[in-house]
């Protein structure tokens, strides 16, 4: 079983979106297919953005079309041309 991590950066060739996830025996581990690195896996391989939120993970919340209402009044913009 193998699984490519996306956005992780192979901290031996740089190469992004280049690891997998192997499942073996005892664990998991990393493996590059660009330069064949392997280490154990990390948690801290994925930068994380510190200051943006995380939209991952939140319940689905039913979004209510929304609708524009324009207030009655004569129009300041006319089609004349002109
Ligand atoms: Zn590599």
């Amino acid at each position: 079983m193998r699984r490519f991590i996306a956005g992780a950066v192979c901290p031996k060739c740089r190469a992004m979106d280049r690891l997998l996830i192997e499942v073996v025996d005892g664990g998991r581990r990393r493996r590059c297919v660009s330069c064949g690195h392997t280490d154990a896996e990390e948690e801290n391989l994925v930068p994380e953005p510190s200051t943006r939120l995380d939209t991952r993970g939140r319940p689905e919340t039913p979004t209510a079309p929304v609708r524009v209402l324009v207030p009655p009044g004569p129009r300041s913009n006319p089609d004349k041309g002109g």
